[in-house]
């Protein structure tokens, strides 16, 4: 069960540049649905489990990516937006995005003009990429996309048919029920121990 979090500010701090009015709408009634519906999502995971019933498990964990990705965003817009007195990258921040961008400058064009441009129901982001260890921008249409944003890997399995048709070709199930039997633990222990 996840809760909503408290906006870190009044309601109308923002005016000018982002409404009392508009935030009100989108903390007070979406915001709160996403959250809402993320946990009923969870419970009805935890019903599937219990029941041994996963007929519905591809729409209930796309409605978890969903549902989930939006509280996740949401939060870190709410959170990433203050009153309006100046602030700065710090110092490190501002050393990655010189080295990765060129110049603070350069990200905010790219920054904006991305931003111009991410279709429709979507998001534009600075993220870091720990395994290019380096800043980048990227657009991110709807906001699911079959994941949760902040989520860390832990075990996967790669599903593409170049990955078993060769050897399975369409018996799925036979390529994941082996997959089972050559799962190294330790090396997912370690990566849940990196996070603990
Ligand atoms: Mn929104």
């Amino acid at each position: 069960m996840i809760n909503k979090i408290v906006l870190p500010y009044p309601v109308d701090a923002l005016e000018p540049y982002y409404s009392k009015e508009t935030l009100v709408l989108h903390y007070d009634i979406l915001y709160s649905g996403y959250v809402d519906n993320t946990n009923k999502t969870e419970e009805k995971l935890s019903a599937a489990r219990r029941e041994n019933n996963f007929e519905n498990i591809k729409c209930l964990e796309k409605d978890l990516s969903f549902y989930g990705s939006g509280v996740i965003l949401h939060e870190m817009f709410f959170k990433n937006m203050g009153i309006p007195i100046p602030s700065n990258p710090n110092i490190s921040l501002m050393e990655q995005i010189n080295i990765d961008f060129g110049s603070y400058e350069k990200f905010k064009n790219q920054f904006t003009e991305s931003s111009k441009v991410v279709e429709a129901s979507g998001w534009n982001l600075l993220v870091w990429v720990p395994r290019f260890k380096k800043l980048e921008i990227l657009q991110c249409e709807k906001h699911q996309n079959l994941t949760l944003w902040g989520c860390v890997p832990l075990l996967v399995l790669d599903m593409w048919e170049h990955s078993y048709y060769l050897q399975y070709k369409t018996k799925r199930i036979d390529y994941i029920n082996a997959f089972w039997n050559i799962i190294n633990w330790n090396e997912v222990n370690k990566r849940w121990d990196s996070i603990m």
